[in-house]
């Protein structure tokens, strides 16, 4: 706790969610995938130091995928032409190398299967319950695939996708832009809505926005690094936050340890 003056609380009648690692364990197979990439692009290319999960975490993680794929080279110092999103996965450039990945991923998926976290789906059935709007914003384009695999297809009635940004030209995480789109598509206001993020550039995103309160989910990334990037509130699993989106929120000062979901005097939706 500090004695920092509180903000005063806000009424929350929206909840937008990340998907891969929020929603359904797919951070985990887009991890895999890009593992798969690299692993082999900086080997054959004498590229060191080797790949590692730790460069999931801090250059590929909740990105736009060629943004991802430009941060990881120039982490090695590689330069490449952008291409374009027709490159064949055999193209070595951004674009082709991405789609690379996106074929790993798509493979994956087809023969692994996803089912979507079980206290996601607790936290789901719970907002749906209280008629609290709920968007998916993604980065990834395969969202509405991810969400049919999971069965969760007819939950969202606004997905904010990799396809929509490009759609639209708006600005990827760790912009707060699509997350802002999202609200505007529920018809709520950014200052009512939640943000519900695993990466370090999603909390980014939520910080960089005006809303109600940026919830982290700690799938790997650290709780203290999505504090430090700007979560309020950091869970390990969505169970924790059933009943308590939706209700009046005091959103807890920078710093402060106390998760900020006591007052429950408010009203929704
Ligand atoms: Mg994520």
């Amino acid at each position: 706790m500090t004695d920092s003056p509180q903000p005063p609380p806000a009424v929350v009648h929206a909840v937008l969610f990340d998907l891969d690692g929020v929603l359904t364990p797919t951070a985990e197979v887009h991890m895999r995938a890009w593992a798969a990439l690299f692993t082999d692009y900086l080997g054959r290319r004498g590229l060191t130091p080797d790949y590692t999960d730790d460069d999931y975490f801090a250059y590929v993680d909740g990105k736009p995928r060629y943004d991802g794929v430009r941060s990881l080279l120039a982490s090695r110092g590689v330069t490449l032409p952008e291409g374009d999103p027709t490159d064949p996965p055999t193209a070595e450039t951004v674009c082709g190398l991405g789609n690379r990945k996106n074929a790993e991923f798509a493979t994956l998926l087809a023969t692994e299967g996803v089912a979507a976290y079980p206290g996601s789906v607790a936290l789901l059935d719970d907002l749906e319950t209280r008629g609290i709007a709920m968007a998916v914003v993604s980065s990834s384009a395969n969202a509405r695939d991810v969400l049919a695999a999971a069965g969760l297809g007819d939950r969202f009635g606004v997905v904010v996708d990799g396809l929509v940004a490009r759609e639209h030209a708006i600005a990827g995480k760790p912009a707060p832009d699509t997350y802002a789109y999202g609200a505007a598509q529920l018809g709520v206001p950014s200052r009512a809505s939640v943000v519900v993020e695993d990466a370090v550039s999603g909390v980014q995103a939520g910080a960089a926005g005006d809303f109600a309160l940026v919830v982290g989910v700690d799938r790997g990334a650290g709780a203290d690094v999505l504090r430090s990037h700007g979560a309020d509130v950091v869970v390990t699993d969505l169970a924790e936050l059933v009943g308590v989106l939706g209700v009046s929120i005091a959103r807890p000062a920078r710093g402060s340890t106390d998760d900020g979901t006591d007052d429950r005097s408010g009203g929704a939706a």
